[in-house]
């Protein structure tokens, strides 16, 4: 009797061990300066999309492990395998999805304006001899750069910034006169700095979880947590955390 139960006991470990092998760790790549989406407190990992891919994680049973690498990095990351899996509210575009797959979307937001609340800057402020500040590979930066800057509406400059706690820091300290980015980040830094928000851009921008290109294995684990996440209500309680 003795003998079996040692042998359970044995038996028990090597499942134990066997299971924590086979939870699968994946790197999370993401760039965490855009609250309320990710950003770092106390060393931590935090936001939205954090919570987000956590809850996802948990769902489907893969350990995740969050990287902060500049926005402009993210798809090579995934390219050359530095990463696994890219979650920064980035917004599914057809020229990143030749180049990565796609989740199903998971929020909707614009692009919209903000200048120093003293400034006496409206939304006319793209049109001119102004310098006009976007984070780098950003649809912000794009739709500055191809609507405004190549059509020789903005005669000014485009300055672009690696991250965005640099690029609130120029537009307070005078050096841009307004920055481009999603709407909800935007609302963040106005509350938190003495800046306005003076227009919104229409481009309903949906972002997405991204892998390396072909790995469908991955982005269907992806796809089911998502789906079990908004089934069963916890994606209401994040947007209730973040956005209220
Ligand atoms: N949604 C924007 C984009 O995908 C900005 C993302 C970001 O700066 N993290 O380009």
């Amino acid at each position: 009797m003795r003998k079996v139960l040692y042998l359970f006991l044995i038996m028990a470990v090597v499942m134990m061990l066997g299971g924590q092998a086979l939870a699968q760790t994946y790197v999370v790549g993401t760039s965490a300066d855009f609250p309320p989406f990710e950003y770092m407190e106390d060393g931590e990992f935090v936001g939205f999309d954090m919570d987000l891919m956590r809850a996802i994680a948990e769902e489907m049973d893969f350990e995740i492990e969050f990287r902060d690498i500049s926005f402009d990095s993210l798809i090579p990351g995934l390219r050359t395998g530095t990463i696994d899996i890219v979650i920064a509210a980035m917004t599914i575009t057809e020229e990143r999805a030749r180049a990565v797959d796609f989740s199903d979307p998971y929020y909707v937001a614009n692009q919209s304006i903000i200048v120093r609340e003293d400034s006496g800057f409206n939304l006319t402020v793209l049109f001119g001899d102004n310098r006009i500040g976007a984070q780098t590979g950003t649809t912000g930066d794009l739709w500055v750069t191809e609507e405004l800057y190549d059509e020789g509406i903005l005669t000014g400059r485009v300055v672009r910034y690696e991250t965005f706690d640099l690029a609130i820091e120029d537009l307070v300290n005078e050096n841009v006169e307004a920055l481009v980015l999603d709407r909800p980040v935007a609302e963040r830094f106005v509350e938190a700095r003495p800046l306005v928000l003076v227009g919104e851009i229409i481009t309903h921008e949906e972002y997405g979880i991204a892998v390396d290109r072909g790995n469908e294995e991955l982005l269907a684990k992806i796809n089911e947590g998502l789906e079990k996440v908004v089934d069963s209500g916890r994606m209401g309680e994040l947007i209730d955390k973040y956005f209220e």
